[in-house]
């Protein structure tokens, strides 16, 4: 029988932004495993932030596995951390909140940046490159550099090869910035797979000496001019079964009411530093605002035309969460505005 190395992949207990951390185990299986194959496993907690030195004993409980072709009989393996029971969720399980709905879709457009030596990749020591502007979509060694476009493809095909469903990638605004987009049907798909597609992407620079920089504003020149630089987001695209066929002006009217009144516990959750994005400037609305609008990128939802000129049925886009948001926060809070509004 082939031994396995299995990479169990979870989340740690840092705030605001949790860590990914891993290691290996390795098992026989006749064939690739299947998911009810992989066994709970354990790590010590108290290196990790989420266990006393005392009581360090905290749970991996597999929830999604994946084909990891970077290596011989290769498998990665995401992991929920659970208390020692094996049940009760650990309280840095952002996963466990979500509510389960299979018919909820999600599709995440993931931004980041490539720093190296502490700066974006692309920019001179010191200094500054031309101002953004030619970047977004670009092509060329002046606006993309030699290498980007190589990590680039390197982790779309790792993630093909995984299954991840990516639907596109493309070279943002800034310099060194780029994006990944990735959807999924069912409540904690879309944010599993975007987790792991974070942790093929950090594996990946390791030896290329670059980082991957989450965070949603590295770079905070005044407006306008050459120290002017986007900042990175994460849009959350949702739709529920509802959404999709039933849809209507007044049931979008009050969902939109609902997010609304919830604008404080969706931007608690939407990553740190979001004050420094959400600024109302580069296709933001300010973080203290709620609103929405057909097809207009500084409003908190974009609603796309497709949606409104089909009955507000289909999905909307929530522009506010940032890269370096936890896409399992998002998703649950998502859902939890939905699913205080009455569908009928
Ligand atoms: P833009 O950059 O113009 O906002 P993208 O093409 O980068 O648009 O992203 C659009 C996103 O919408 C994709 O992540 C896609 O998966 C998602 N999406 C499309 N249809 C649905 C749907 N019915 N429910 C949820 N998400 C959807
Ligand atoms: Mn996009
Ligand atoms: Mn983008
Ligand atoms: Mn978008």
């Amino acid at each position: 029988m082939p031994k396995f190395k299995l990479e169990y992949i979870w989340l740690d207990g840092y705030t605001p932004l949790a860590g990914l951390r891993s290691k290996t185990q390795i098992k026989e299986f006749d064939s690739f495993p299947k998911l009810e194959d992989l066994p709970n496993w354990g790590f010590d907690g108290s290196s990790t932030l989420q266990a006393e030195g005392k009581s360090s004993d905290c749970v991996l409980k597999p929830v999604a596995v994946y084909p990891d072709s970077t290596r011989k009989n290769g498998v990665l393996v995401m992991t929920e951390v659970m208390m020692p029971d094996g049940i009760t969720p650990h309280p840095s399980n952002s996963r466990a909140s979500i509510p389960d709905d299979p018919d909820a879709w999600f599709g995440f457009e993931q931004e980041y940046f490539f720093f190296e030596d502490g700066a974006p990749l692309g920019f001179p020591p010191g200094g500054y490159p031309a101002p953004q502007g030619p970047y977004y979509t670009g092509v060329g060694y002046a606006s993309v550099g030699n290498i980007a476009r190589e990590i680039v493809e390197k982790h779309l095909d790792i993630c093909l090869d995984a299954g991840i469903n990516h639907e596109g990638i493309n070279a943002e605004v800034a310099k060194g910035q780029w994006e990944f987009q990735i959807f999924g049907k069912g409540s904690r798909n879309a944010a599993d797979q975007i987790w792991v597609a974070r942790y093929i992407l950090l594996r990946l620079t390791e030896a290329y000496g670059i980082d991957i920089e989450w965070q949603c504003k590295p770079l905070r020149g005044p407006f306008g001019g050459a120290l002017d630089w986007n900042g990175s987001g994460m849009h959350a695209n949702f739709s529920t079964k509802h959404l999709r066929e039933v849809g209507g002006k007044p049931y979008f009217e009050k969902l939109m009411a609902e997010f609304s009144k919830n604008l404080d516990e969706h931007i608690a959750v939407y990553g740190p530093d979001n004050h420094l994005r959400l600024t109302g400037l580069h296709e933001t609305q300010s973080i203290d605002t709620f609103s929405y609008g057909v097809a207009d990128r500084g409003a908190s939802i974009r609603i796309p035309h497709a949606f409104a000129n089909n009955d507000y049925k289909g999905y909307l886009e929530d522009r506010r969460p940032n890269s370096a948001a936890d896409p399992y926060l998002v998703a649950g809070r998502i859902l939890k505005t939905i699913e205080a509004v009455p569908t009928s």
